[in-house]
């Protein structure tokens, strides 16, 4: 009972802790990608703007020079009597510097033109650099920090002064202060939400999978109820139609094998007993009798002679059930070798032919293929024909005919052995292979005569161990015909193969 409960606990706990772990992986995941497009995006803007700015510069600001003079002087067109263009001239104002290719900033109405913040930035711009930036007819992009370690993305380029006759360096600047402040605000709502988030997946992965393993719990309390004496009980099914209603499903089918394979247990058990208790009695009998009654030697003898003659049926049972329940143990492996079919089947009818003409009965073999070869066992493939014959013989009046016939289907042999004797009525042909089963009468009692029942399972345990099929028709009256089909030429079977078919028959 407690190990039940460590175990659901186990799992609910693995469960939960997988759930959540894999929340809460798929929500840094989902941030950093957020966080990595959102920083892109803002990069993108800056660059956007940066443009945007440099076309306003071009638009408003001209560089001029007094006539016949050579100080050149920057000069801004921007209307600061409307807002709008006050922002934007405060705007580009705020990181700007224009300056001649020295990097000496030009003079705009007697104030150097460039901006206290754009002073502050890294390394000032050097002469080289200034002269790329003006033979460049693409916009230099660089990248500057302030003392106070905030990044500015900076666009550089030339300006033509109004006579055509000199560029300038125009430098403008934007700062990255406040996409920095938004990615690290959402790097910091994103970790605060990592504990919720956990604590949120590990309540609801609980309640979850506490849920989806009851019904675990219900199966194996329902299959602890079932044991060897009630194997007759069954799993309820849940009609949900899901993964666990295949598994009670298949946890009934497994019960309901274990269920055959008892009662055949039983069953077999029971046979035993009695197959050994009659010819035990008979024994007893006979001994009690010869003890009191008899007064001769001859009489001893005779005594003597019927009960051995019964202790030989004895240890005939003896010595068949041992070998069948070898055979079904895996424990007789079959010594495969190449055969041919036709010719063990002729050889075999011909051993019974004697006992045939002894019976009056007609015995004939036809093979309808010249070769049928084969990985066969040579001995359990007579004993099996042996069985069928004699059972032919023993159930064939006089005058009657058995007819054994080969034919080959493709990489199949089929071996028939047919007769024209009682036959057997339909109700016992499903039971003729089980052990012990006989077709008498109701108050027929069993004879040595009659054999022991135990033929046919020898027939189907070696047809099965072959990898073959057997099956029998029959017409009271009219005859029987038993018919087995071996494949051809197949590879031989190890002994754990042999096994396994013959515990799963
Ligand atoms: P046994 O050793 O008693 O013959 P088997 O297992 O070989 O046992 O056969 C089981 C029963 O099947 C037999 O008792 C008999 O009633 C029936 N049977 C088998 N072969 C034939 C046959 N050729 N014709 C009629 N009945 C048969």
């Amino acid at each position: 009972m407690e190990r039940k409960h460590i175990f659901s606990r186990g799992l609910r706990f693995t469960l939960t802790s997988i759930y959540t772990l894999l929340f809460t992986l798929l929500l840094l995941g989902v941030s950093l990608l957020f966080r990595h497009n959102l920083e892109s995006t803002l990069n993108d803007q800056a660059y956007d703007d940066l443009n945007q700015s440099w076309a306003v510069v071009l638009a408003n600001l001209r560089i001029e020079n007094d006539p016949g003079q050579a100080n050149y002087h920057a000069k801004w067109f921007f209307d600061l009597a409307s807002p709008d263009e006050a922002g934007i001239s405060a705007r580009i104002k705020s990181i700007y510097m224009v300056a001649d290719q020295n990097g000496k900033p030009l003079l705009d109405e007697g104030a150097p033109s460039y901006s206290a913040t754009y002073h502050s930035l890294g390394p000032p711009d050097t002469p080289a650099q200034i002269a790329r930036v003006l033979a460049s007819s693409q916009p230099t992009w660089v990248n500057k920090t302030d003392p106070h370690g905030i990044p500015y993305l900076i666009r550089q380029g030339a300006v033509t002064s109004e006579d055509h006759s000199r560029k300038f360096f125009v430098s403008i600047g934007k700062s990255f202060d406040e996409s920095d402040k938004l990615i690290r605000s959402f790097t910091w709502l994103c970790l605060g939400l990592v504990p919720l988030v956990m604590l949120t997946g590990w309540v609801t992965g609980w309640i979850f999978a506490g849920r989806a393993l009851t019904p675990v719990l219900e199966i194996a309390r329902a299959a602890q109820r079932i044991s060897g004496s009630n194997l007759s009980m069954r799993i309820p099914s849940r009609k949900a139609g899901d993964e666990l209603d295949y598994l009670v499903e298949t946890f009934n089918q497994m019960i309901e094998r274990l269920e055959h394979n008892f009662n055949q247990v039983r069953q077999f058990s029971t046979d035993v007993s009695h197959e050994l208790r009659t010819p035990i009695t008979v024994v007893r009998g006979q001994l009690e009798v010869a003890l009191f009654t008899a007064q001769t030697a001859e009489q001893y003898r005779d005594a003597i002679v019927n009960s051995l003659a019964d202790i030989e049926r004895l240890s005939q049972i003896v010595r068949a059930l041992l070998l069948l329940s070898q055979a079904e143990t895996g424990q007789v492996i079959l010594q495969k070798q190449n055969l041919d079919l036709v010719e063990l089947a002729e050889a075999t009818t011909d051993q019974f032919q004697i006992p045939a003409e002894g019976a009056e009965i007609e015995l004939t073999f036809t093979a309808n293929a010249r070769h049928c070869p084969g990985e066969f066992d040579r001995i359990q493939i007579e004993r099996m024909l042996s069985n069928l014959l004699s059972n032919a013989i023993k159930f064939t009046p006089a005058g009657g005919t058995i007819r054994v016939v080969v034919d080959r289907d493709g990489d199949e042999a089929e071996i028939r052995v047919e007769d024209t004797g009682q036959g057997i009525p339909p109700e016992h042909l499903p039971l003729i292979f089980d052990r012990f089963y006989r077709v008498r009468g109701p108050n027929e009692p069993a004879s040595p005569e009659k054999g022991l029942g135990l033929g046919l399972s020898f027939v189907a345990w070696i047809v099965r161990a072959h990898g073959g099929t057997v099956d029998v028709r029959s017409e009271p009256g009219k005859g029987t015909t038993f018919r087995i089909r071996l494949p051809l030429n197949t590879p031989p079977m190890t002994p754990d193969e042999a096994a396994l078919i013959v515990t799963n028959t």
